[in-house]
């Protein structure tokens, strides 16, 4: 007996954990468009120049060597659902027996004008690469005598994400800019700008306290209470009129689901494809949603966070649940179950929360190393990053400092 065909879109956390996990029973067919995975926690390294780009991406192919899961590059056209048929962009129609839309998220602009425009998102290695080369290439135009020029880095959104990159950013520009030529380093500055009270509002009252004196030890600018009216292309207008410096806008403030959703024309509510508890997408018995891109709800009625535990947590249910369907069982309703959560700022500088315990100081960045290390896929890339963090710690550099962009 042929085994059912199921296809996953996406090879991101939630569409290679379920891959992975189904392989076995089923014959499973895997579409992205890009032939590697983005290990999306570190691209801010990346992007200020802390690790090699090759680092945070690793070849699907190489993840499925093990497996029966086919693997091929695409991107999704249309979706015939009553058919059980996908269309990808070039002309292949894909026949399924369940579908699994693991296709992550994209930057969500909310509707300020200028953001698309003006900032700079942080979703991809060749984002990551296009905000470190502005900024190298602006501190090279510094470095040239008569120079006197500012430059202003301002990340917009307060989040885990947003924190750290303004902390690597200050290290970047205080380690081996100012060691390079002071007389520019000095005059790059970096803000933060939240529009709650405070920072990682996620984390309890005093572990935000604790980034934001941390951010300020390195010289970033925290501006909270600060809501984005308009994004230009080198300044930011707040909604009570104040104009912030910005050359270069990093826009952390907000995703929502890849707009390649709309393209399979499925339902969608709150910025996601419309799921149900079990996982699968509303109106649609074996078609599903894991990851970013799954709008499913707490218990308090609160989309879950788009991080990767959700992900591949999912993708493990989601697994299970085609498999129950198979042998002619209920589905169950997915449970996040939350092991807590990290962010760094800088050299011995992280926080992290798990059930209550809050950890700052050298030991969180301690753990929050590790827990990367071990969470980035495949040998080459982990001995790479190692490789550079230690450079990094021993040396105080950045070996990753290059324009790469053009020529
Ligand atoms: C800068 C940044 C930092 C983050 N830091 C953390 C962190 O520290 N800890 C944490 O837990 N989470 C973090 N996250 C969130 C985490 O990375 C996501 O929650 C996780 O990647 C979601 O997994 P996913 O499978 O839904 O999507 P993804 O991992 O994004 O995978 C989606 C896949 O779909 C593919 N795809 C998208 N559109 C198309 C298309 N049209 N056609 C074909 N393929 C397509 C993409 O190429 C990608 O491979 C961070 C995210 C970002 C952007």
């Amino acid at each position: 007996m042929t085994k059912p065909h199921v296809v996953i879109l996406g090879a991101g956390f939630g569409g290679l954990t379920t891959a992975r996990a189904m392989s076995k029973d089923f014959r499973v067919t895997l579409i992205d468009r890009h032939n590697f995975q983005t290990f999306l926690p570190l691209l801010y390294q990346v992007s200020t120049a802390g690790l090699a780009a090759d680092h945070v991406a690793y070849p699907v192919r190489g993840a499925l060597r093990k497996t029966d899961v086919q693997f091929r590059m695409g991107v999704p056209q249309s979706l015939d659902a009553s058919a059980n048929q996908l269309t990808l962009e070039d002309g292949a129609v894909i026949d399924f027996d369940h579908l699994v839309v693991a296709l992550g998220s994209t930057t969500s602009d909310f509707g300020i004008p200028g953001v698309m425009e003006n900032a700079r998102g942080m979703k991809s290695v060749a984002e990551a690469l296009a905000i470190r080369s502005e900024v190298m290439r602006a501190y090279e135009a510094m470095c040239v005598p008569g120079n006197v020029d500012t430059f202003d880095i301002a990340i917009v959104g307060g989040g885990p994400t947003g924190v750290e990159m303004a902390g690597a950013f200050a290290e970047l520009i205080r380690g081996p800019l100012n060691s390079d030529y002071s007389a520019a380093a000095q005059r790059i500055k970096v803000s933060i700008i939240e529009a709650g009270p405070r920072l990682v509002p996620s984390f309890s009252e005093s572990l935000s306290r604790r980034t934001q004196a941390d951010l300020e030890k390195l010289g970033v600018k925290v501006l909270t209470d600060t809501a984005v009216k308009e994004v230009l292309a080198d300044s930011i207008v707040t909604t009570t009129g104040n104009a912030i410096a910005a050359n270069t806008t990093v826009w952390a403030a907000g995703v929502k689901g890849v707009s390649a959703m709309e393209t399979l024309n499925l339902p969608i509510a709150r910025g996601r494809i419309d799921t149900q508890l079990s996982l699968q997408v509303v109106g649609h018995d074996n078609i599903w949603a894991v990851g970013d891109i799954a709008g499913v709800a707490n218990a308090e009625g609160y989309l879950l966070p788009m991080v990767a535990p959700v992900a591949m947590q999912q993708g493990r249910f989601v697994a299970k649940q085609i498999a129950a369907l198979a042998s002619g069982k209920a589905v169950e309703n997915f449970v996040y179950k939350d092991k807590g959560s990290m962010a760094t700022i800088g050299r011995h500088k992280a926080i992290v929360e798990v059930k209550g315990i809050k950890i700052s100081g050298a030991v969180a960045w301690l753990a929050w190393l590790w827990l990367h290390l071990f969470y980035i896929l495949g040998g080459r890339n982990k001995i790479g990053t190692m490789a550079d963090w230690t450079w990094n710690y021993l040396t105080f550099d950045r070996g990753n400092r290059h324009i790469m962009d053009s020529m």
